[in-house]
């Protein structure tokens, strides 16, 4: 029987939640990593919809250097993958954004790490009015403050320099949230878009909680990334199981600007956001993306966002 049915008629037999919690929790497994070669350096830690983000894993000449570090939990299994792929140590630890499930482990790791962020980043990971979810701020306090990035930047910042090592950030604005940032490794031609690209999924923005997200700056943002980045072939976006293609990208701005555009069309025209909702269509040319009606990834909010302004 379907595991979300029997939940409830245990809930109803037992009448013991917390009981019934653990008991779920102790019987699900830890789901595990699995990865995608790019090049010999570069490496994809995947399983982004069950373990956390997806991980970009250059191996570099002076060490290891990664893009962001999944749930809480996870830091011992991704040193393990690391331990499979090469001797040398984590050195470099760069965040896509601020959430959970893409710097869950950062306090996991050896606190000489360099760990690097776009400014924002590293406020809300400061905040000390900390929300619980989808914020991890709780893991950066006191003694832990220690592992707040040092080494941040504004709109543009190059590691590693001239060398086959480089990599190039970008943040162009506000998007998923007020600090999403574009790792290109140059060598491999290879860009990891955190959550600013979901595959074939509408994007999560994080409006409401202090994250800075932004669904009429969302496309925008896409669309300066995609007019400024140059010679990537390869995506790892922030959660779909399997790296993409540059391709894949511009279809994915096309996709949500259809769906700004169709809102806009519905404001000027004095018309409801429930009217814009019920009568969207999702254009033939996007069959392969989903476009749900409600839920976190899905037309609901985008349009209700845009009505309201954020
Ligand atoms: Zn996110």
């Amino acid at each position: 029987m379907n595991r979300l049915f029997l939940l409830p008629l245990t809930l109803l037999a037992l009448g013991l939640v917390a009981w019934n919690t653990g008991l779920e929790a102790a019987q699900e497994p830890h789901p595990v990593i699995e990865v995608h070669r790019i090049t010999d350096n570069l490496h994809m830690l995947g399983s982004g919809s069950t373990t956390g983000g997806n991980i970009a894993l250059l191996i570099a000449e002076h060490g290891v250097v990664l893009v962001d570090t999944k749930n809480e939990g996870y830091g011992p299994d991704i040193l393990e993958h690391v331990r499979r792929l090469t001797d040398k140590p984590v050195t470099t630890i760069i965040n896509s954004h601020v959430h959970y499930d893409h710097s869950g482990a950062n306090t996991e790791f050896p606190e000489t790490v360099q760990f690097v962020a776009q400014e924002n980043i590293r406020r809300h990971m400061a905040r000390t009015d900390c929300q619980p979810v989808p914020t991890n701020c709780d893991d950066f306090q006191g003694e832990n403050a220690k592992y707040l990035p040092a080494t941040t930047f504004s709109d543009r910042l190059t590691l590693f320099a001239g060398g086959p090592d480089q990599i190039d950030l970008y943040y162009f604005g506000r998007g998923h949230t007020d600090g999403d940032t574009f790792i290109v490794f140059k060598e491999a031609r290879t860009m990891h878009t955190g959550d600013m690209f979901l595959g074939k999924l509408l994007p999560f923005i994080d409006a409401e909680n202090g994250n800075g997200g932004s669904a009429i700056e969302f496309g925008r943002t896409l669309t300066r990334a995609i007019n400024t980045i140059q010679d990537v072939d390869t995506i790892i976006t922030g959660h779909w199981e399997v790296p993409l293609a540059w391709s894949d990208l511009v279809d994915y701005r096309a996709f949500y600007m259809d769906l700004y555009d169709h809102t806009r069309r519905g404001m000027d025209a004095g018309r409801s956001a429930e009217e814009v909702i019920a009568d969207y269509v999702k254009p033939a040319r996007f069959s392969d993306f989903s476009a749900a009606l409600d839920g976190p990834f899905s037309v609901t909010p985008i349009v209700n966002y845009i009505y309201k302004g954020v």
